[in-house]
């Protein structure tokens, strides 16, 4: 046990029973709450004709019904709240680019609950009153800097709003100000490191650790981070709906994200049917907040495809650990028996400077599935040198392997040659459905 790491080691390193407990309590209260104050999910528990009185125990809760991301955008801007607006003192909201945004809504006391969280990743990462936490994460609406923010302030570090972008200014700061702990998304650290590392910087800064979340990174880029930084690279989940960051967590394992279970109740579920899923399963990551005023949601469908583990972790911590998302159900493809999602791919593209266009091909040869990509390159890496395109092709085989656990064939092609399609791009062609 390491409960000096913890931020509130009676709560992070609790017996299993303990948590179980709090959430049988919580699950409830949360439940005739929301009967009583939302209206619009009243309906829904009508509907399947279940009442507060039939949820008792976790147990229970599959009865309750789902609620996706429609029903948020349904319900906007004010439909979901479950406490009158003289009680809220704060609306974040999704960076959503299609459709309505989402809003949520935070009392004070969800406030505190949050950046709670946000401590608990940070003294997870290594943190302590002693140090410098430099945050780039955008402030405003997303949720990203609030939430850091605010648990570096929980925790006693010295806290650096800095938001995002200016780069010289960042690197500046984190030289000049000594900063031991960055915050921001994992793409940004990345070209930080690179920044830095051009610059001839590495040893003028103090950095030990950084907290890197909001987006899909790969094990290779944390590698990369780690390396070019010299520091340890943690991860952090967490959605704007069910709070902000720090839903979960990673310690000092980094295998995986220990998930805030007196707050959250999770489920992982079969994306098609809906039916829960033992834990170890892959599925759909389903949250249920249980300690929230103004915002609880029951049972919220976040579309991450994740696997959970109940594993004892060195750390001390018994909170379940949660994977890496590994893509959205949405665009979720089998291939040779792997769940394989388009967004693993675009990040493998992404991390090795490969602009966005592509083409996954799918197909089944003599019984047995194929996955072929397509990947323009830049006109800067473009090479009459068959042996230099050869080389990347390789490279990009061995990094999709890392992703995604099979073998894809890389063609390298030149740029511009991939047919653009009026609209939505076509990133998957499966010609197995013509079988
Ligand atoms: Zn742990």
């Amino acid at each position: 046990m390491s409960c000096t790491q913890c931020f509130q080691p009676e709560i992070e390193c609790a017996t299993q029973e303990q948590i179980r407990a709090w959430q049988d309590e919580r699950l409830c209260k949360t439940v005739r709450h929301v009967y009583a104050n939302v209206p619009y999910y009243r309906n829904l528990m009508d509907r399947k004709g279940v009442t507060p009185d039939d949820i008792r125990a976790v147990s229970d809760l599959r009865k309750l019904p789902f609620l996706t991301k429609d029903d948020l955008r349904a319900a906007y801007p004010y439909g979901l709240l479950a406490m009158p607006r003289s009680e809220c003192v704060r609306i974040q909201s999704t960076s959503g680019t299609t459709g309505k945004r989402v809003v949520a809504f935070y009392t004070q006391h969800d406030i505190d609950l949050w950046e709670e969280c946000c401590a608990r990743a940070i003294m997870a990462a290594g943190g302590t009153k002693d140090d410098v936490v430099q945050v780039c994460y955008g402030y405003g609406l997303f949720t990203g800097g609030p939430g850091l923010n605010g648990g570096s302030h929980k925790v006693g570090s010295l806290t650096l709003p800095m938001s995002s972008g200016n780069t010289e200014r960042q690197i500046q700061f984190l030289c000049d100000l000594e900063a031991t702990i960055l915050c921001c998304t994992p793409s940004y650290a990345l070209y930080l490191a690179e920044t830095i590392v051009e610059k001839g910087l590495v040893d003028r800064i103090k950095l030990k650790a950084g907290i890197f979340g909001a987006e899909a990174w790969s094990e290779e880029m944390r590698h990369d981070i780690e390396n070019k930084l010299r520091i340890k690279a943690y991860d952090i989940y967490g959605l704007t709906e069910i709070s902000g960051p720090g839903v979960a967590f990673e310690c000092r394992e980094q295998s995986g994200m220990h998930i805030n279970e007196d707050h959250f109740i999770v489920e992982i579920i079969n994306p098609e049917t809906g039916e829960v899923l033992p834990d170890g399963e892959k599925g759909e990551l389903v949250f249920t907040s249980i300690t929230k005023e103004a915002f609880p949601l029951l049972r919220y469908r976040t579309r991450d495809i994740c696997v959970l583990s109940r594993k004892k972790c060195s750390c001390g911590r018994t909170h379940v650990k949660m994977s890496k998302p590994m893509g959205r159900s949405d665009d979720m493809m089998i291939i040779k028996g792997v769940n394989v999602f388009p967004s693993q791919i675009e990040t493998v593209l992404i991390n090795k400077g490969y602009p966005a266009n592509y083409q996954i091909i799918v197909d089944r040869v003599k019984n047995s599935d194929t996955l072929e990509i397509q990947v323009e390159m830049t006109s800067e890496m473009f090479s009459d040198n068959l042996g230099a395109v050869a080389a990347k092709e390789k490279e990009l085989v061995n990094a999709l392997k890392s992703m995604l656990g099979i073998y894809a064939k890389v063609n390298l092609v030149a740029p511009k040659s991939i047919v653009r399609s009026e609209g939505k791009a076509v990133r998957v062609i499966d010609n197995r459905k013509l079988y």
